[in-house]
């Protein structure tokens, strides 16, 4: 069999590195094209040492050892490819995907912010082009190996962890600190998407993600909290059957399975799954009045265009600020709200529009935490 060519943005991220992972456990199906980075050029240049691909991207080119040194859209506009892993965080992973998709390129994606914030655009692109986007968020990847015919499915059910406030009264999330919100009691992410998943800004993200991905209708994906994180995701068939796809926490398996789709191998399996291991799965609805940020996530969707634009750029400089110790946490929510309301949406946005908003978003927000210590 060919190897499949593969380039992987965000190498050294918390996707990215476990996607190295499990390209090693299977290195005779997969030849790395070209590996990007943003600052951490060191771990970047340790993984050119071990997987040698021809070219390189970090934010500084001039410390790339072992790879010649190419632009995002350059990695992204080389038909070497066969597939692309877009696992950059933020914003910067929306150009070099669309690049890829009129590339050609199928894409394994991970970075949520590119539907977020262009999935009218991305989607029909994807579609005009004969691309396929497989998703790798843990929640979408499951819904996408449950479906067969889309035409039949009556609701999309993502499951929520529920995160590390779950337990805690609203008064205690007034006063979490950094630690408490990064200390998340099932996944290891980077740090932005685990302060979204105390928030459960993540689940509204990711509502807003699988609306796109799947062309759902907003009120036919529902949201239930499931504490072990061992259901993934569901979807129920308009004769009420569901399916849902299991599985042990490890962004291992749904890496992979974007990777090397439509096949499947061994490759990253530690252990066979055991129902009599995990005893239990509990479910439970989402409390709406303590996650704020849900709520937020499904009006932005249901109004289209730049609101949802509005809502990932607002809340992504309102988490940095809580990271950087000027904001609490719930002012992350108030933030987005705020910026919701006072937001003139542009319905059919071009791409341009969508940078200007997003810019003109960051801009406002970060404005109002200039006075915080
Ligand atoms: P991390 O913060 O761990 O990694 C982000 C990666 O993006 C790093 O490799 C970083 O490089 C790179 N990067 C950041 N800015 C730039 C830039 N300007 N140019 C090039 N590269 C850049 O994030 P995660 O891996 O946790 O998440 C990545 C994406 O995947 C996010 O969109 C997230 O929502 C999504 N996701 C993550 C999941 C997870 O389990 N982690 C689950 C589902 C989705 P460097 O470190 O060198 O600066
Ligand atoms: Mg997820």
């Amino acid at each position: 069999m060919l190897k499949k060519k593969i380039s992987i943005l965000g190498s050294t991220g918390s996707i990215g590195r476990q996607a190295l992972e499990v390209i090693e456990k299977i290195q005779d199906k997969f030849e790395i094209v070209a590996l990007a980075a943003g600052g951490n050029v060191d771990l970047l240049n340790e993984q050119i040492k071990k997987f040698k691909p021809k070219y390189a991207y970090a934010t500084n080119s001039n410390s790339i050892e072992g790879a010649k040194y190419v632009t995002l859209e350059e990695i992204c506009s080389n038909k070497e490819n066969d597939i692309i892993l877009v696992a950059v965080s933020g914003r910067v992973g929306l150009k070099p995907t669309i690049t890829a998709i009129n590339n050609g390129i199928d894409i394994a994606l991970a970075n949520k912010e590119t539907l977020v914030m262009a999935g009218d655009i991305v989607m029909p692109l994807a579609k005009e082009k004969g691309v396929e986007i497989v998703p790798v968020d843990s929640e979408h990847c499951a819904i996408h190996q449950c479906i067969k015919d889309i035409s039949q499915v009556d609701r999309l059910i993502i499951t929520a962890s529920g995160g590390p406030f779950l337990r805690k009264t609203v008064e205690d999330m007034k006063n979490a600190t950094v630690e408490q919100a990064l200390a998340h009691p099932r996944w290891h992410m980077g740090k932005k998407i685990t302060v979204d998943s105390a928030t459960l800004m993540n689940k509204g993200l990711e509502v807003i993600e699988a609306h796109h991905l799947f062309g759902m209708d907003y009120d036919r994906i529902k949201v239930v909290v499931h504490p072990q994180s061992v259901v993934h995701s569901a979807i129920e068939y308009v004769d009420g059957s569901v399916i849902a796809q299991l599985g042990l926490p490890s962004m291992h398996i749904p890496i992979q399975y974007a990777i090397t789709y439509p096949e499947r191998f061994e490759g990253i399996k530690s252990r066979s799954f055991s129902f009599s291991e995990i005893a239990r799965l509990d479910f439970e609805e989402p409390d709406w009045d303590k996650f704020k940020a849900l709520n937020l996530a499904y009006e932005a969707g249901k109004i289209g265009g730049t609101a949802t634009v509005c809502l990932n750029a607002a809340n992504e400089e309102a988490v940095f600020a809580f990271l950087d110790g000027r904001i609490r946490l719930f002012d992350i929510v108030n933030t987005v709200e705020d910026m919701m309301s006072k937001h003139n949406v542009i319905k059919n946005p071009t791409l341009d529009e969508i940078f200007e908003v997003d810019n003109e978003i960051r801009i406002k927000t970060r404005e109002l935490f200039l006075n915080r210590v």
